[in-house]
C-alpha cells in the first residue's frame, strides 16, 4: 500500500502570532516556522502502518514556497520514503491545496490520503473534504483511530457526541485528530538519512491547476484586547450589571 501524506509549513503553535504593521496579513519574516501539528500525526500515523508493515511507501507532499521542502525533510526524517514539492508563491487556499492533492493522487495513485484536519494557520478545516469531493473518494475525517484491513479502513471519528465508526473502501482521504497518536521526534541519524532521500519537483501547472486565489484579503486586524474581569458578590449583583451596565438582558 501506498499512503500520500500532506503536510503544511506553519508558524509554529508557541509563537505569538502579529499583525503586519500595513494590516495586509500576519508577519512571517523572522518567525519560526514548523509542520503543522496536525501533520505531524498523518505522518506518524502513516509510519506506523509502515513499520506494521500495512503500507509499502510514504509520500509526502507540500505545496509552498522552497522552504516547505524544510517540512518535507521533517517527514522524510520521522519515516516518509520521498517527497514531493509543489512550488507556490502567495496565499494557497483549501480548494487551491484540495485541487493540487487530487491531481497527484491522480498520478500516484496512493491506496491512502492522510493529512490534518486543519492547518492551525488558517483553521479552515476544508481541505481534507475538498479533497474526498473532487476525487470522488471516501472521507474519515477527526480520526482518533484507523484499522486497515482487505481494501477497508475502520475510522473512529471524533464527533460531538462521542466516537462514530465508519468502514470506507480504499482509496480513501483521512483527516487527524489530536488523540490519533503521539506523533515522534525524529532522531539525528533519520534526519541525517532524510537529507538524501528524494523530493520531486512538480509545479501546479504540470499538475493542470490554477492556484490564483478568489479570495481578497481587505484588511487584518489583532482582536480587541480583553478587558479584565470582576468579581461578583451574589447573582443579584451580577444580574444588575448585566442590565444596567452591560445592558445585555
Ligand atoms: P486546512 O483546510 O487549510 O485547515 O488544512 C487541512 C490540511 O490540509 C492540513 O492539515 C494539511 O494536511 C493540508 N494542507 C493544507 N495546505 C497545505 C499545503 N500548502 N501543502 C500541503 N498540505 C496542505
Amino acid at each position: 500500500m501506498k499512503v500520500l501524506v500532506a503536510v503544511k509549513r506553519v508558524i509554529d503553535y508557541s509563537v505569538k502570532v502579529r499583525v503586519k504593521a500595513d494590516q495586509t496579513g500576519v508577519e512571517t519574516a523572522n518567525v519560526k516556522m514548523s509542520m503543522n501539528p496536525f501533520d505531524e500525526i498523518a505522518v506518524e500515523e502513516a509510519v506506523r502502518l509502515k513499520d506494521g508493515g500495512m503500507v509499502r511507501e510514504i509520500v509526502a507532499v507540500s505545496a509552498g514556497p522552497a522552504q516547505v521542502k524544510d517540512t518535507i525533510r521533517t517527514a522524510m526524517a520521522m519515516g516518509a520514503n520521498r517527497g514531493i514539492h509543489v512550488p507556490c508563491e502567495g496565499e494557497l487556499e483549501p480548494l487551491a491545496v484540495a485541487k493540487l492533492l487530487k491531481a497527484l493522487m491522480d498520478k500516484e495513485s496512493p491506496d491512502l490520503v492522510i493529512m490534518g484536519k486543519q492547518a492551525i494557520d488558517d483553521d479552515c478545516n476544508q481541505t481534507g473534504q475538498m479533497l474526498g469531493a473532487l476525487a470522488n473518494r471516501p472521507q474519515g475525517t477527526f480520526a482518533s483511530n484507523l484499522t486497515l484491513s482487505d481494501g477497508k479502513v475502520e475510522v473512529a471519528r471524533e464527533i460531538d457526541g462521542g466516537l462514530e465508526m465508519v468502514t470506507l473502501d480504499l482509496p480513501a482521504v483521512i483527516t487527524t485528530d489530536l488523540r490519533l497518536n503521539e506523533p515522534r521526534y525524529a532522531s539525528l541519524p533519520n534526519i541525517m538519512k532524510a537529507k538524501k532521500k528524494l523530493i520531486e519537483l512538480i509545479t501546479p501547472e504540470d499538475l493542470g491547476v490554477d492556484v490564483t486565489p478568489r479570495l481578497e484579503i481587505l484588511n487584518v486586524e489583532e482582536p480587541p484586547v480583553r478587558t479584565g474581569g470582576i468579581i461578583v458578590a451574589d447573582v443579584d449583583e451580577l444580574l444588575d450589571k448585566l442590565r444596567n451596565e452591560a445592558k445585555v438582558i
